[in-house]
């Protein structure tokens, strides 16, 4: 099938690694550090040791043991012999024709594959560039949870494919230090300096909340302040809408961005969308959003694709407006990305913009999203299905 808009960039930095078929040991990013203390210590190794473990994944990116100089030969022998330091292994990239967007589809141990995707925006409220620093960009990078999806929304590839498995911590983690390892000595993105990954969104393939343990130990580990330290308020967590996840997320009180996928104002079209609404209809849905606002003091992002004639009426944004009265709240609207397994289409310009006006002189903000890396495939398992339809083993 042809990729209008992408190229296949060769993967020469980052040939495909075998992958044991079946994970025999543990995935060193799987380890919180005071498991690897633990082992270390049932080795006989001074407590250090874990410490320069930890740095060497998470502040050099190392992938593999060869790479801890620092350590003596014996421990990175032992090292090998217990522990798993690849969880992916990339098998297609691709790049955006203006190098803006790059995908990658990851083939894990047991030949499942995940998608991951980094975008560079250019920073709101930019400085100019001078000629001793470079324009601020942000870059975003989107991470999937799970091997498909159960929640089965009809517009989304990921729920077209079904649920094959959950993440562990561990594979969640290895897709942002693989891209933070890439972007130390980058060519993604055309002329561009070596650059970090500034926000992550859990918005690629599954449904985080179905996955809480897992999601919330990786985010965990990657914001160690002693390993990647990655700031809480840059992650941001995207949810169809399990309600009791929502609840228990808002009393963890924890600083991550928290996004719900809404698309509809009522349920009887939210159900026909999203199978998961019929479980916790949206007064129940807007409650947990209204006690999490409340509990933590931070604003919802309720994001809704735009369906042309079936979401993107007056009417919905109507109602739209009068559900989220008094909600510290914004609305992210962009258009469908059709998918091959739903019918529906992309709303146009200009019934976006329409959509957008009802809420704005409603009072609640709004922003149109560019159909572009996330907007586009990004969170919808796409890549995947061009590629060979989910299992790639
Ligand atoms: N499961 C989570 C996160 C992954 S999906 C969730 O549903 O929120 C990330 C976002 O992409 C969600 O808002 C989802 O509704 C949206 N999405 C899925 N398929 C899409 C499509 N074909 N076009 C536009 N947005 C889509
Ligand atoms: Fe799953 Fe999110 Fe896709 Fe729905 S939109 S099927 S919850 S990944």
């Amino acid at each position: 099938m042809q990729l209008p808009d992408y190229q296949t960039i060769r993967l020469s930095d980052y040939p495909t690694i075998r992958l044991p078929d079946y994970p025999t040991m543990r995935l060193t990013y799987d380890l919180p550090l005071h498991e690897i203390e633990t082992l270390l210590q049932s080795w006989g190794e001074p407590a250090f040791r874990a410490s320069q473990i930890w740095q060497g994944l998470y502040q050099h990116f190392y992938h593999s043991p060869d790479q801890f100089t620092n350590l003596p030969t014996s421990l990175r022998a032992r090292l090998s012999e217990n522990l798993q330091f690849t969880a992916l292994s990339p098998i297609s990239q691709l790049i955006s024709r203006d190098h803006k967007t790059v995908k990658t589809l990851f083939k894990l141990h047991d030949g499942q594959a995940i998608e991951s995707v980094l975008m560079r925006y250019a920073a709101r409220n930019s400085q100019p560039a001078t000629r001793n620093s470079q324009s601020p960009t942000r870059t975003t990078l989107c991470i999937s949870t799970q091997v498909g999806c159960a929640m089965g929304c009809v517009f989304c590839a990921t729920g077209q494919m079904g649920f094959k498995r959950n993440l562990s911590s561990g594979e969640i983690v290895a897709q942002v230090m693989y891209y933070a390892r890439a972007l130390q000595t980058s060519e993604f993105f055309e002329n561009s300096e070596v650059c970090k990954v500034t926000n992550i969104v859990v918005m690629g393939m599954g449904e985080p909340f179905h996955n809480y343990e897992n999601t919330m130990a990786a985010i965990d580990r990657l914001n160690d302040p002693q390993g990647y330290n990655f700031g809480a308020r840059r992650f941001t967590i995207s949810t169809v809408g399990l309600v009791p996840a929502i609840r228990r997320f808002a009393r963890e009180k924890r600083q991550v961005n928290l996004a719900i996928s809404l698309h509809a104002a009522d349920d009887a079209l939210r159900s026909s969308m999203l199978p998961v609404n019929k479980k916790y209809p949206i007064d129940e849905l807007l409650a947990a959003c209204r006690d999490y606002a409340a509990a933590t003091g931070r604003r919802v992002t309720f994001e809704w694709a735009l369906i042309r004639e079936v979401n993107d009426t007056p009417e919905q944004a109507r109602l739209l407006a009068k559900r989220l009265k008094g909600l510290l709240c914004h609305v992210n609207v962009i258009p469908l990305n059709p998918t091959t397994g739903y019918s529906g289409q992309a709303t146009t310009r200009q019934r976006a913009e329409a959509f957008r006006d009802v809420l704005t002189q409603a009072g609640i903000p709004c922003t149109i999203r560019l159909r572009r890396g996330i907007d586009i495939q990004a969170g919808c398992g796409q890549l995947i299905g061009l590629v060979s339809g989910g299992n790639i083993g």
